[in-house]
């Protein structure tokens, strides 16, 4: 039979000034708030992450916003997918207390100048190949933060760099923000979930889990007692290196604490022609999804 009143739709703030009104008042009636900052165009990674906030939240809150800021000249800002009534139809079903939808403008009036740093964290890898990304990130990020007020942040593993960087800001700027990160959600293939999957042509789509072959092969090669980075980093460029449609920017393994010393953080940054995938595994841990 037809749901009567049909299905649930989350409400849609679009202000900062709407989105804090909301926050106090949850806050003042006592309910803890998650946050779900995303850039909309949801998959099953998006919504591991909604899932995790609703069981430990009163109330969840997602952000869709694709950040101008994070991306670079010439990067993918203008052909970012975009399909906010499917996001919502999505979160409405996940029961999705408020979607925060902000316009560019609301975010960043033309007065606006103030940008949000994390100095070490933000100057090497991702940060290296994509100059003021993670400014965009982290100042973002903050003024997510300042509107919705939550307790309780949850961030996705695949961004490692990223989530490294969010926990790093959100203790030094005293927050006392509890920022969480979720394990990656793969394809049955092993590829990442991403919302720049789209982009894939199906030949790039059928080399793309060789990110995945890569990591899995470090860690065959850990788990076996190698323990060079350098030897493990070479293991991952073979395996890339054999794929032709595959371009790496960077096939590293670093300390997981400051991405730059030699480490059992496995990071990959590949291209396929224009799209540009990442992907990483701590060595030696357990897969938290099927391998
Ligand atoms: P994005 O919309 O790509 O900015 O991602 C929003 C959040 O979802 C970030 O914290 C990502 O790390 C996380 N995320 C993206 N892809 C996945 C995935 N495959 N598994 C788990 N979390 C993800």
């Amino acid at each position: 039979m037809p749901d009567p009143v049909g299905p649930r739709r989350a409400s849609v703030l679009r202000r900062p000034a709407e989105m804090l009104a909301a926050a106090r008042g949850w806050h003042a009636r006592g309910q803890s708030i998650g946050l779900v900052p995303t850039m909309g165009a949801l998959h099953r990674g998006h919504l591991s992450l909604v899932r995790r906030a609703r069981t430990g939240n009163d109330v969840v809150v997602v952000s869709v916003f694709v950040n101008p800021l994070q991306f670079g000249p010439g990067e993918d800002f203008a052909r970012y997918p975009r399909q906010p009534e499917q996001d919502l139809e999505l979160l409405g079903a996940e029961g999705v207390d408020a979607v925060y939808m902000p316009g560019v403008d609301d975010m960043y009036p033309a007065q606006a100048t103030t940008r949000v740093r994390v100095a070490g964290l933000d100057g090497v890898l991702e940060g290296a190949h994509r100059p003021g990304h993670f400014e965009g990130v982290a100042t973002v990020v903050t003024k997510l933060f300042n509107a919705v007020r939550p307790d309780r942040a949850y961030f996705g593993r695949k961004d490692a760099q990223q989530a490294a960087l969010i926990t790093r800001m959100a203790c030094d700027l005293d927050t006392g923000i509890d920022v969480v990160v979720l394990p990656t959600v793969r394809e049955p293939d092993g590829l990442a979930l991403s919302s720049r999957n789209a982009y894939l042509s199906p030949e790039q789509r059928a080399a793309a889990p060789c990110l995945h072959r890569a990591l899995r092969a470090a860690d065959d090669c850990y788990l076996a007692g190698e323990r060079d980075p350098a030897r493990l980093q070479a293991v991952m460029s073979a395996l890339l290196d054999g794929e032709p449609q595959a371009d790496p920017d960077y096939a590293v393994a670093v300390d997981p604490d400051d991405f730059e010393s030699p480490g059992r953080l496995a990071l990959l940054a590949v291209r396929f022609g224009k799209v540009r995938l990442i992907d990483n595994h701590l060595l030696g841990e357990p897969w938290p999804v099927s391998r």
